[in-house]
């Protein structure tokens, strides 16, 4: 009998914490209550995560995605995605008399909070972030244009000019590499050895639990494959922190069907995790399509048990 013994044998480390983040589950949540609670169509401004496979779901269930306020009709409920936006688009939506539901990350409105408080106490703003990631934009929309410099990364943090005498404060995208934005504020407090800050960065627990995983799965694994989007700040950065910790062969997948199972060559042990937005049933996926050519074990490399959960908005009768 074939017991599948001439299949090589495959280690798959999957490391825990992956997957959704507690504001990604609320994202999509109010996505789907406010399809059963105001019917077909609810509209959303920019994909809800980023992740197409969550994104083409919920256009299965009625929901209408755009890019901007101006493409939503008058009379139909719109929902402002996970990442957050500037205060030009709720009140956009308001002088239109739109009904809004704001699915902005509760850890991404505590940045947007923290920026108020420190442009209210007259201090200039340093934004640790990725140009033209929708969460920098809308934080950067909090305030007036000039409130707010970027930094980029550690060499524009050792460049910017600004006047060393006046109160400063750094805030952060909550999807950075963790020990990237380190080194970045380290360069920060050096400078400007007065400057206000919070007591660790913003990067949120999710992002920070998943790359410590991807840190300790790198140390045993031949190659890793991080289920996500290109356009997930948070997956890529798992990417670069696997690369970084260790397993330089590191790649990125959407879905189970963009192996090239050339990757797989001399690969006894093999890491596999995924994004804040990439769905279980992803990394699923990959497991199964494994278990058709190898002989599989799954391991859990296991750092931290996560239990956040964040409330629904009122208007949904959560
Ligand atoms: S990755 Fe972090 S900030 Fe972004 S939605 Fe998840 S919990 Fe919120």
């Amino acid at each position: 009998m074939d017991n599948g013994s001439a299949r090589p044998s495959l280690t798959i480390l999957l490391a825990d914490p992956r997957g959704f983040c507690a504001g990604v589950d609320r994202a999509i949540l109010i996505v789907e209550r406010a399809l059963e609670q105001f019917g077909r169509p609810v509209y959303v401004r920019h994909e809800i995560v980023h992740n197409r496979f969550v994104v083409e779901n919920l256009e299965k269930k009625g929901a209408i995605f755009v890019e901007e306020l101006d493409e939503v009709p008058q009379g139909v409920p719109v929902v402002f995605s996970a990442h957050g936006v500037p205060k030009t688009v709720p009140a956009e939506a308001e002088r239109r008399s739109l009904l809004y539901l704001d699915a902005t990350c509760p850890l991404v409105s505590k940045v947007h909070a923290e920026a108020e408080h420190h442009f209210a106490a007259g201090r200039k703003i340093l934004l640790i972030g990725h140009s033209g990631h929708p969460e920098v934009v809308g934080t950067m929309g909090q305030l007036p244009a000039s409130a707010i410099v970027l930094i980029e990364d550690v060499q524009h943090a050792e460049m910017v000019e600004l006047d060393a005498d006046g109160d400063m404060a750094f805030i952060t995208q909550t999807t950075l590499s963790v020990d990237d934005t380190a080194a970045i504020v380290d360069v920060l407090r050096r400078r400007f050895p007065d400057i206000v800050g919070p007591r660790r960065e913003d990067i949120c627990y999710a992002t920070t639990n998943r790359q410590m995983a991807v840190k300790a799965v790198a140390v045993g694994a031949d190659a890793i494959l991080v289920v996500g989007a290109p356009n997930s700040s948070n997956s890529m950065r798992l990417v670069e922190v696997a690369r970084s910790a260790g397993c330089p062969r590191a790649q990125l997948i959407q879905r189970a069907r963009d192996i090239d199972w050339g990757f797989f060559d001399g690969v006894g042990r093999l890491g596999l995790t995924a994004g804040a937005a990439a769905p279980v049933v992803l990394v699923q996926e990959v497991i199964e399509a494994s278990r058709l050519r190898f002989d599989v074990t799954i391991e859990e490399i296991t750092v931290m048990r996560e239990d956040v959960h964040f409330k629904l908005p009122r208007a949904l009768n959560a």
